[in-house]
């Protein structure tokens, strides 16, 4: 059945708001409440996906549902804030009861996890498009930036690389190779690194998320922080489909240029090393320490004993 705007609203957005949490009100009127606790700041951010762009038309709803969800709770966790709350515009094609009932689903199913509010939104007719904007808790002056990595530093990665930039290779018809299910998951339900943002915000000197490649987003951290690095090849995470993958067409830029892993790639002080590692570990966290930070400009590559310089560039709009 299609629904209007408003039922779409009740029937699947308008839920109640946990009691004793920052927000002091939700879904209902002109704007949401926030009461934002002495010491501490709002992290803030938000991502669209649009049909086409972001993904396929016949996508399963209930995947787009806890994505767009995904994607901006792990930019909260690249900062090392704690999620708290979450507006969402929606723009539909139609009202399409089972399609918005599985996405709901998605969506909450992530939501419920980390105890997060939905707080408001719009909902429009037009192309298909998702946005959230995710809002968290931060101790103020802790959040983790870009701009902060010094020569010397760990660079470290969570998780694993290339398994989502396999997994669209595959759902784009470009890749018949065997691929475990585990590594497509990787691609429609990326894991927001939220428990390793909060820990690691006690030992990094910069960290940022992998939603465009390792080199396009590491490229970040040296620019912003005015600083080079180099990366082992042969530290770097990869599954047993991504070893696969490369072993049989040699595309070794694959894993270091492609999107949408979503794992954190952070640096750390050597004198904090141990320390972090016994954390993460103990936390049951897992994460790879992949190169160091150097004083001059320009991101390295060793594979097989030799250096080079990589210019990869990760994906683009408008690129
Ligand atoms: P307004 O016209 O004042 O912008 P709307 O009529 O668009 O408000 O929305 C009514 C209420 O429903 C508001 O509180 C708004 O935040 C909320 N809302 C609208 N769309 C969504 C959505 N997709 N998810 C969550 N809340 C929504
Ligand atoms: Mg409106």
């Amino acid at each position: 059945m299609a629904l209007s705007e408003f039922s779409i609203i009740d029937r699947f957005f308008h839920r109640g708001i946990r009691e004793g949490g920052v927000v002091k009100l939700g879904v209902g009127d002109d704007c949401a409440l926030l009461n934002i606790p002495a010491g501490y700041e709002l992290a803030v951010t938000t991502d669209t996906m649009v049909e086409n762009v972001h993904f396929l038309a016949d996508a399963d709803p209930a995947s787009l549902g806890y994505k767009i969800l995904a994607v901006n709770l792990s930019d909260l966790a690249a900062m090392g804030a704690k999620p708290v709350a979450v507006t969402m515009a929606l723009t539909l094609p139609s009202g399409d009861e089972r399609w918005l009932s599985e996405f709901a689903r998605g969506f909450f199913e992530l939501a419920d996890r980390y105890s997060i509010d939905l707080i408001g939104g719009d909902t429009t007719s037009g192309g298909l498009s998702l946005t959230v904007q995710a809002m968290g808790l931060l101790p103020a002056g802790g959040a983790l930036k870009r701009s902060t990595a010094r020569q010397g530093d760990l660079i470290y990665l969570t998780g694993r690389l290339g398994d989502a930039g396999l997994g669209l290779k595959v759902v784009l018809g470009r890749y018949s190779g065997s691929v475990a299910g585990e590594t497509l998951e990787r691609f429609h339900r990326p894991s927001p690194r939220i428990e390793a943002g909060l820990i690691i915000r006690g030992y990094a000197s910069a960290c940022i998320d992998i939603s465009d490649g390792l080199a396009s987003d590491l490229g970040h951290i040296l620019e912003m922080s005015r600083v080079g690095a180099s990366v082992v090849w042969e530290n770097l995470p990869f599954s047993r489909s991504v070893q696969c993958y490369v072993g049989a067409t040699s595309d070794w830029q694959m894993p270091l240029c492609s999107g949408e892993d979503y794992e954190l790639c952070f640096t750390v002080n050597p004198g904090k090393r141990e320390a972090m590692e016994r954390v993460l570990t103990e936390q049951g966290i897992a994460f790879s320490r992949i190169g160091v930070i150097e004083g001059t400009s320009g991101l390295y590559l060793e594979r097989s004993g030799r250096k080079e310089r990589l210019k990869l560039k990760g994906f683009e709009h408008f690129g």
